[in-house]
């Protein structure tokens, strides 16, 4: 068994069946994809809160430094755009410049695509 992520797009166990859940552990056992929550997973696996949690931190590391680099990569320009706006247009309103706007918008965008192509990441 692997333990792949957490997500929170699954809140139902499918082993008891439990609903409303925060979230699920995403387990890859004998070849499918299981959702678990918290509790299933410890009873199942015989493991601790504190395993489960370096085993998902484990399974997320690698797809955390390529969202994070993604992220990098593709915001940067936005995000020196932006610093150079403020500082063009300092004390004034900036939500007032449809400019500015537009760029937060865009860099949101970014930060949406980035979410929900690495599902498994958890973003705090
Ligand atoms: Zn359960």
């Amino acid at each position: 068994m692997t333990v792949l992520g957490f997500t929170d797009e699954n809140t139902c166990c499918d082993r008891c069946g439990k609903m409303n859940l925060k979230g699920t552990f995403v387990i890859e056992d004998a070849d499918r994809t299981i959702f678990l929550g918290s509790d299933c997973v410890k009873k199942a696996y015989q493991m601790t809160d504190k395993e489960v949690t370096a085993k998902v931190s484990e399974a997320t590391k690698g797809q955390r430094e390529l969202a994070q680099t993604e992220f990098t990569l593709l915001s940067t320009d936005i995000k020196n755009k932006i610093e150079t706006f403020k500082v063009n247009h300092r004390g004034q309103r900036l939500p007032a410049f449809p400019e500015y706007v537009s760029l937060c918008k865009e860099l949101d965008s970014i930060k949406n695509n980035i979410i929900s192509k690495y599902p498994l990441v958890t973003w705090l």
